[in-house]
């Protein structure tokens, strides 16, 4: 569970690096393929979160224990049913980048004329929530199963 606190930007990059063990330079990698969101000050400076470090920590196990690439964690983050979760109607998804290409989460395609334009993605419940390491699975577990549901309810 995800608090506000967990989500203030707080650990410059090199605190990060030492925190998970890993190099400056395979955090900016990580930003840089979109698998996370830095937040940057004015000045741009990274700062990281708790819950920044803990989606860091599910990419490290994802890529060193489950052998996923990042090639792979994009496309599972592509795979989540954000326009379920926002409840976007069927015209705003087909028009939208996150359900038509499979190259990355939704929050690494622009989206300047849709509903998400008004909306920080860093803080983005569907962002936040396909962060945790469990989630990305029942994000996209229980939209195919609620569109089951659903189509087994409709009458014949
Ligand atoms: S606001 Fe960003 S993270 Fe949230 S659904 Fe839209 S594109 Fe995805």
């Amino acid at each position: 569970m995800t608090t506000d606190n967990d989500n203030t930007p707080c650990f410059p990059i090199g605190t990060a690096a030492v925190m998970l063990g890993v190099s400056v330079q395979t955090l900016r990698l990580y930003e840089s393929e979109g698998l996370l969101i830095v937040h940057k000050t004015p000045g741009r400076q990274r700062l990281y979160s708790k819950s920044d470090i803990r989606r860091i920590e599910c990419i490290r196990h994802a890529i060193n224990d489950e052998k996923i690439s990042i090639g792979g964690i994009k496309r599972m983050q592509a795979m989540v049913p954000c326009w379920d979760i926002i409840g976007c109607s069927d015209a705003e998804r087909n028009a939208c980048a996150a359900f038509t290409k499979s190259s990355g989460g939704c929050w690494t395609y622009g989206h300047t004329h849709s509903r998400c334009a008004a909306q920080e993605c860093r803080l983005c419940e569907v962002y936040l929530r396909s962060g945790e390491c469990t989630n990305i699975r029942e994000m996209i577990v229980s939209s195919t199963l609620q569109k089951q549901i659903a189509s087994n309810e409709r009458p014949l």
